[in-house]
């Protein structure tokens, strides 16, 4: 399997290819503008010193401040983050938003440390990273393994270097200290919007539709929760690393996330019909399969083996190299990461803008403007799927792509 860099250039090359890109601005589109690795060390609770390996790759600024977020997990890689700054470029235009594109990430696994030290390698990974983030350059936010509290750190960190507070450096703030209202469920939201407008598309009806998630984190819960609660889906399996249940009758996604919180995991959830493999969960026989685990989890054997008329994408890049050609031919719709998991991002937009004016905004305001921003994106990557015979992804990376060449294009390249 080549890296999951050239799966993306891959999948964006076939947009490229279909809208007739110019090769000049194809050849920018296929290299991050700056790719920034820091080996840094840390102190331990007993004294001990730990060097860590940390990442920040800023793909493309042609629309505005890169933007992205951080991810803690062992596997990171620059591969990885280079892969995750790549999506971010063609997502934040997709949505419209006027950002580019950057991710980052520490090669660590958060679990095996104390909070303390979790602070201090996050203090001291931002403050490495700081000569080139900041709220008008590149605003970081929270991904796999990061919360609000480390975006706290991150933010005391950069204002305490530059001397005065600097809400808007980084997004997924708590509320109370410059975060939006509705951010923690945003990207969740985003994807249960997304997957009604799918299900409406493929005429089917959303209420009683069977899903299954793959993953319950912050995107698979919230997504269980809002299509269960707002679109009367049924979340009838659910999985995380440690296992996979089953409910033929619907989970109730609150009690589920309360039993997360603390039993850690879901796979000895008592009231589940039957416990299930992540292989099987995957394949399972639903109207709607939603990946909201991590990158390539869907190989082209486990695609062959899909059962699910719709797929949308909650993770980034949940799709191996190979899968997509198998699911489109099999007429499985496929509503990809750079659409689905946007909500994210976009309430990360409104809490950006909400701390540069200092003005807050009321959740039922956010998650209106979320799901407006939501609908017009599906519109036009629907649209543009009709207008050039092809898929979702391809769609939605031509819509991305033309936006972010007219900016490249009227700019001009420097000097
Ligand atoms: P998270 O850490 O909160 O949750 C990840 C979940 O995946 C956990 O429940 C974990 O147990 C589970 N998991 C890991 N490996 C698994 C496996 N092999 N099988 C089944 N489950 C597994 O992370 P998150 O924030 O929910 O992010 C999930 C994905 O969504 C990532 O790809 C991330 O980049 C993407 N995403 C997140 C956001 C966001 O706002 N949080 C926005 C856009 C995209």
């Amino acid at each position: 399997m080549g890296s999951t860099y050239e799966s993306a250039l891959n999948k964006f090359g076939k947009a490229a290819d279909l809208m007739n890109l110019d090769p000049g601005i194809r050849k920018i589109l296929e290299h991050p503008k700056r790719q920034l690795i820091v080996e840094f060390p840390v102190t331990m609770d007993d004294d001990s010193v730990e060097v860590f390996t940390g990442y920040r790759v800023q793909h493309n600024v042609a629309l505005g401040p890169a933007k992205g977020g951080v991810r803690y997990h062992p596997n990171v890689s620059l591969d990885e983050v280079k892969s995750l700054a790549f999506w971010m470029t063609f997502k934040c235009a997709v949505m419209g938003l006027p950002y580019g594109g950057a991710k980052g990430g520490i090669e660590i696994d958060p679990k095996k440390y104390s909070k303390k030290e979790l602070e201090r390698v996050s203090r001291r990974f931002f403050s490495e990273i700081s000569i080139i983030v900041g709220p008008d350059r590149d605003i970081p936010a929270p991904d796999v393994n990061t919360t609000p509290d480390i975006m706290a750190w991150f933010m005391d960190t950069y204002s305490m270097n530059v001397g005065y507070s600097s809400m808007g450096v980084v997004t997924g703030k708590p509320v109370g200290l410059g975060g939006s209202q509705g951010r923690t469920e945003a990207t969740g939201r985003g994807v249960s919007e997304v997957t009604a407008l799918a299900a409406k598309a493929k005429g089917m009806d959303i209420k009683n539709a069977t899903v299954a998630i793959e993953g319950f984190g912050n995107v698979g819960q919230y997504a269980a929760l809002l299509l269960s609660k707002e679109k009367g889906a049924k979340i009838v399996a659910v999985s995380d690393s440690k296992g996979a249940v089953y409910n033929p009758n619907g989970f109730d996604a609150e009690e589920l996330m309360k039993y997360k919180v603390e039993h850690g995991t879901i796979a000895d959830y008592p009231k589940a019909q039957s416990k299930m493999s992540n292989h099987d969960l995957k394949t399972m026989d639903v109207d709607v399969f939603i990946p909201a685990a991590l990158e390539n989890s869907i190989t082209p054997e486990i695609a062959k083996e899909i059962k699910a008329k719709i797929i949308v994408e909650g993770a980034n890049g949940p799709l191996a190299e190979g899968a997509d050609e198998i699911l489109n031919e099999r007429g499985v719709l496929i509503v990809p990461d750079i659409l689905a998991n946007a909500g994210g991002v976009t309430v990360s937009y409104f809490e950006w803008v909400q701390d540069l004016q200092s003005f807050f905004w009321k959740k039922t305001q956010v998650n209106s403007a979320l799901e407006e921003m939501m609908d017009k994106a599906f519109d036009e990557t629907w649209k543009t799927k009709e207008k050039y015979s092809t898929d979702m992804r391809t769609a939605a990376y031509i819509v991305a792509t033309e936006r972010v060449a007219y900016a490249t294009r009227k700019r001009g390249i420097y000097p």
